[in-house]
């Protein structure tokens, strides 16, 4: 079974919904983990051999010209995490089509490979915002990876825990949709594999839910930022729960991927996209063979 690894590239101040991050303008003034933390990040997958996605920031891209080469320079899949970091429900369509583009020809430019992923900033695809995938399917892209399939704060959508066809608006067009992972917990659902949950739940409880997933045959999507590896960031006022999710385990994330990463083995988001997809079709070539059969 192989499970996706992804890394969305950002710093510690593109936390979304905190006022006095939201002016862009002063991003410039903020002292930066990413370029640091990002390092850390390729050293280890180096050490594991291990390939991932890494969905980079527009803006974290034209910064630091020379990340996002670095990165592909090193074998893994460069992705979009949009140009600004604005939630897609709070976006115009024009925005958002603006926005990606800028991103995704940056991206190329500056490393060659054609970017063929997306991830939402805070999972912000909802139901009434399907736009952004015929908007996508416009500019090129051939996955999503930004559904959570259950409610929360900034986003959820309904939709199967599977990888996934898309169909757009344009006749015979599709999307691949590669969603999070979420685990029940009692009525609530968590995405354990990534950033605030996974620096929260101990390894033992992680280790479950990926087991119970590949018992299902269903790969799990593990979503990082520089940050979760950054205990010595700066704090931002936030209310506490939102403090607490923020900020809990860092000094934990190093060794829980460590852990997986020994435990488990991953490939990009595209690839695991491409194996889904061989091992559904072979599925129904082995039931269409045994109806004719029977
Ligand atoms: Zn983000």
């Amino acid at each position: 079974m192989i499970h996706a690894l992804s890394f969305d590239i950002e710093d510690w101040f593109h936390i979304v919904d905190i006022p006095e991050l939201e002016n862009r303008d002063n991003w410039h003034e903020f002292d930066s983990i990413v370029e640091d933390k990002t390092a850390l990040i390729l050293d280890i997958l180096d050490e594991y051999d291990t390939k991932a996605t890494f969905f980079i920031l527009g803006w974290i891209a034209q910064k630091y010209p020379k990340l996002s080469k670095r990165i592909a320079d090193a074998g893994h899949e460069i992705g979009s995490h949009s140009f600004w970091h604005r939630r897609v429900y709070t976006m115009h369509p024009d925005d958002f089509r603006y926005d990606l583009a800028l991103s995704k020809d940056l991206l190329e430019q500056q490393t060659g490979q054609k970017v063929k992923g997306f991830r939402a900033p805070s999972f912000s695809i909802t139901p009434g915002t399907e736009w952004a995938f015929d908007i996508m399917g416009e500019l090129g892209f051939l996955y999503d990876a930004s559904l959570f399939p259950a409610t929360r704060g900034h986003g959820g959508y309904p939709c199967t825990q599977e990888t996934h066809i898309i169909p757009l608006t344009e006749a015979n067009t599709y999307l691949f949709e590669l969603p999070m992972s979420i685990q029940g917990f009692g009525p609530v659902k968590i995405p354990f594999s990534g950033g605030g949950y996974m620096r929260l739940l101990p390894s033992g409880v992680i280790q479950r839910y990926f087991n119970s997933f590949e018992d299902n045959k269903t790969p799990v999507v593990v979503y990082l930022h520089p940050r979760d590896f950054a205990p010595e960031q700066p704090r931002v006022k936030m209310p506490l729960d939102r403090k607490f999710k923020s900020y809990v385990g860092l000094n934990s994330t190093e060794q829980k991927l460590r852990k997986l990463l020994e435990d488990y083995s991953f490939d990009t988001c595209m690839n695991v996209i491409i194996e889904e997809t061989r091992k559904q079709k072979e599925a129904e070539e082995i039931i269409e063979s045994v109806k004719m059969v029977s």
